[in-house]
């Protein structure tokens, strides 16, 4: 029972090993969403600026017609102000043509503030289209590593899977029986627990004295009182320990 026993904990060993691994390459897809998610952001603030510059160009056109269609009526005025005849009509137009020319300043500073911008939006369009390049190359390695690491998990699961099916094949069908019914009972898989100063590691319970004394004397199946897995008693901790 004891040698049976030693192969159910590597059995159980080899199981939670497994399962731990299929844990870590469910979490990948999800990984890689985030590398995705992070570089689709990116690239969303780069079209953010891409626009805005389109919105400030437009602007700057906009303000261009503006002054020179102030121009022209400046234009205008001035050769009307060749032919008036009263000095009323002169000072009117005088007046108009400072108005005019005023807007016009206001306009051409306002132009000069949209170039500024401009210039501004371009450099970190600039800038930021290099990071892109380097945040897609660093994206790609590191879904390399990802890749990477899941093939040899996948092949680190194929080994488990025949060793598992070896060691099986070393215990009685009536103990593998036992060991997976108890197994499916517990929530967290594992149907074998150690004793350590009577103390099942499983549920950390204590065993009876009894119990506990039989577990040394006697090379026999046990179950704990409280949470029912398969004991076994752990030389090493023995020895260290009492
Ligand atoms: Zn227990």
């Amino acid at each position: 029972m004891k040698r049976q026993l030693e192969i159910l904990v590597k059995l159980q060993k080899i199981e939670t090993e497994t399962s731990g691994i299929k844990a870590e390459l469910g979490q990948v897809s999800q990984k890689l969403e985030k590398l995705d998610d992070e570089l689709h952001a990116f690239e969303q603030t780069l079209a953010d600026e891409e626009s805005s510059l389109n919105e400030l160009k437009q602007k700057y056109r906009d303000y261009e017609s503006d002054a020179q269609m102030n121009q022209s009526r400046v234009d205008k005025t001035t050769v009307k102000l060749r032919s008036v005849k009263t000095n009323k009509e002169y000072q009117a137009l005088l007046k108009e043509i400072e108005d005019q020319k005023a807007k016009n300043s206001k306009i051409e500073d306002q132009m000069l503030e949209c170039l500024d911008r401009w210039d501004e939006v371009e450099k970190s369009i600039a800038k930021k289209k290099q990071e892109h390049i380097e945040l897609s190359e660093q994206l790609k390695n590191e879904k390399e590593v990802i890749a990477r690491d899941v093939e040899q998990k996948k092949k680190k699961l194929a080994e488990l899977d025949m060793t598992r099916e070896e060691i099986a094949g070393m215990i009685e069908p009536n103990l593998l029986a036992k060991y997976n019914t108890t197994k499916s009972q517990q929530s967290e898989g594992l149907a074998v627990a150690s004793v350590k100063n009577a103390v099942c590691s499983g549920c950390n319970m204590n065993i009876p004295p009894q119990m506990y004394n039989e577990l040394h004397r006697r090379d026999a199946l046990m179950f704990c009182p409280h949470c029912h897995r398969i004991l076994y008693w752990d030389e090493t901790t023995m020895t260290k320990n009492e």
